[in-house]
């Protein structure tokens, strides 16, 4: 995503386009994973001047806003990616941390039944699995 189309998500959501929100979306956009904030905070430190609680703040309205998602991934701290409104399927090492997506494997069924099981809801937007284990160099 070029910086135009990562604009236009900023006002799409009805937010304000800042420099230091613009940054921030475009690291997260450009990393190949669920990015921390301690990884956020040290790509962006050092060339760009943003402290840690602008990073946060900026992270924060960008979840809200539905332009980020926000995972947990049983670490104990937060990651976030684009959210593409798309499913996601990853495996997560319990030791260290590597994320694998997983891609072309549908679980769109299983989904479903577990969909029509609720009581509480008719439909769901967007699902993400997570599956936990420990990676081979880990082992
Ligand atoms: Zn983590
Ligand atoms: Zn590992």
């Amino acid at each position: 995503m070029n910086k135009e189309e990562l604009k236009n998500l900023i006002n799409e959501a009805g937010l304000r386009v800042t420099l230091h929100r613009l940054r921030v979306l475009s690291a997260v956009a450009k990393a190949k994973k669920p990015i921390t904030v301690y990884e956020l905070t040290e790509l962006l430190r050092k060339k760009e001047n943003i402290d840690q609680a602008t990073i946060y703040r900026n992270l924060s309205s960008l979840h809200l806003a539905g332009i980020l998602r926000r995972s947990d991934l049983n670490h104990g701290h937060s990651h976030y990616e684009l959210e593409t409104g798309k499913a996601t399927h990853q495996i997560i090492c319990n030791k260290c941390e590597i994320i694998e997506r997983i891609e072309g494997v549908s679980t769109d069924n299983a989904i479903l039944k577990m969909v029509q099981k609720s009581k509480k809801f008719k439909n769901v937007i967007t699902h993400s699995v997570e599956i936990f284990g420990v990676c081979k160099s880990c082992n």
